[in-house]
């Protein structure tokens, strides 16, 4: 099973699709369909019936889980989206920019 490359938290980049060149913060990882969901990416609307503590009902936005694929880590050093190589260390693994040799995490 391939690896999710970013996780929870994360800021990403989006590289192709509708959203492209946008950026956001990843709220959840679905690692068995290598998916990731963004903070104000990909938002469906959703029709929702009216319920006791929403007595109209009516439409809410929330973004839908998008291919991991197709976005790439933003690395808070440099501020851009990074290739990132992953480095073993005594902690476990470190994940460092390529871009300005900075760990990420
Ligand atoms: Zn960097």
């Amino acid at each position: 099973m391939a690896k999710v490359h970013v996780k929870k938290g994360d800021r990403v980049y989006v590289l192709t699709g509708e959203e492209r060149g946008k950026s956001g913060k990843i709220l959840r990882v679905l690692p068995k369909k290598n998916r990731v969901i963004i903070d104000g990416i990909n938002m469906m609307k959703k029709h929702t019936r009216p319920t006791p503590t929403n007595t109209q009902g009516g439409i809410i936005e929330s973004p839908a889980p998008m291919d991991a694929s197709k976005v790439m880590l933003v690395c808070p050093h440099c501020d851009k989206p990074s290739r990132v190589q992953r480095q073993r260390d005594p902690n476990g693994v470190v994940r460092i920019c390529k871009r300005c040799d900075r760990p990420i995490d």
